[in-house]
């Protein structure tokens, strides 16, 4: 129950809970330990090419393993982090962890680390890069940062310097969940994008009658190529979205119809014995995350 919310929607989220406002100040005490109590950590989803069905890159994403309540969801918790003012300290730990975790691979895969719009607002948010590439030894082309348009929401200079330093650090940039949101083709032209995410909402059902999303994909795709930026189809589940986003030009899949994130652990397995072709996965009922 917690896909598709967007930044500070997390109150959604508390009609699944028997007590919503207690449940969050609860969550709010127990994420400032979290990191120190090892509670969390990072998994890997690989992304697909589109041709060969090989693994080209992956994307971080956090997990948080609560001692009693299990499982709890980023879309949950990050907004939260950002919302009581420890999302630095849990971006920084995200970004040193995926770092040090990455320089272990014996492929040089690049790997995503999502970037909250508050995390990256801050000052010293180019440092916090800089530093975990330098502590770890990964080469900074290998990391590559998820945005979404919602960092154009702040002050525009501040906006434009940061991305200089970064592209001066030699990290990509992608723009996340692209298509909702604030999207504007103005971000584009400004901004030094590597790669454009398609959100899941335009894959999902891309096949049903009726809706437009075959003629966006192709436009956004069209527009990518163009702009020299590779494109990724967001939550690829089953065979006819796989079969349209190909068609669309989407260079790259992320989805559970090849893999859902999966421990470093896991991840670093495959990597080893070499498996980076990638078959898709039963029919939907199969499907884990
Ligand atoms: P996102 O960056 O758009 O990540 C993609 C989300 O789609 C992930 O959810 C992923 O598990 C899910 N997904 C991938 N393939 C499929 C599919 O085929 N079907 C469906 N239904 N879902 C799929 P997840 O891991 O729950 O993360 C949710 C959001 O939380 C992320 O969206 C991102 O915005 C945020 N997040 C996750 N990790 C981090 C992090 O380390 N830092 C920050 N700032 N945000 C994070
Ligand atoms: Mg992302
Ligand atoms: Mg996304
Ligand atoms: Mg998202």
């Amino acid at each position: 129950a917690a896909k598709g919310g967007g930044r500070g929607q997390y109150r959604f989220y508390s009609s699944d809970l028997k007590d919503g406002a207690n449940h969050r100040r609860q969550v709010e005490e127990e994420l400032r330990d979290a990191i120190a109590n090892n509670e969390l950590s990072m998994q890997y989803q690989p992304l697909i090419c589109a041709k060969t069905h090989t693994v080209k890159a992956c994307e971080a994403l956090m997990r948080w393993e609560h001692p009693e309540r299990g499982h709890i969801s980023p879309g949950v918790f990050i907004p939260v982090a950002e919302d009581i003012g420890i999302i630095k300290e849990v971006g920084e730990w995200a970004l040193n962890e995926v770092c040090r975790q990455a320089k272990e691979w014996p492929v040089e895969l690049r790997v995503a680390v999502n970037v909250s719009a508050i995390q990256f607002a801050q000052d010293d948010f180019p440092q916090v890069v800089k530093n975990a590439l330098q502590s770890s030894g990964l080469s900074p082309d290998r990391l590559e940062l998820e945005i979404t348009e919602s960092v154009f929401l702040g002050d525009t200079g501040r906006t434009q310097s940061i991305f200089a330093e970064l592209k001066k650090l030699g990290v990509r940039l992608a723009l996340d969940d692209f298509g909702t949101g604030y999207s504007s083709l103005s971000y584009l032209r400004t901004a030094p994008f590597d790669k454009i995410k398609i959100d899941q909402s335009f894959v999902r059902g891309a096949t049903e009658e009726g809706n437009n999303n075959a003629a966006i994909l192709s436009a956004i795709t069209g527009l990518a190529d163009a702009l020299k930026m590779d494109t990724v189809a967001e939550g690829v589940e089953a065979e006819d979205e796989l079969a349209l986003v190909t068609e669309r030009g989407a260079t790259l899949i992320q989805g559970y119809i090849f893999s859902g994130a999966i421990t470093h652990e896991e991840f670093l397995g495959r990597l080893e014995q070499g498996q980076l072709k990638y078959e898709r996965r039963g029919p939907a009922k199969t499907r884990a995350d």
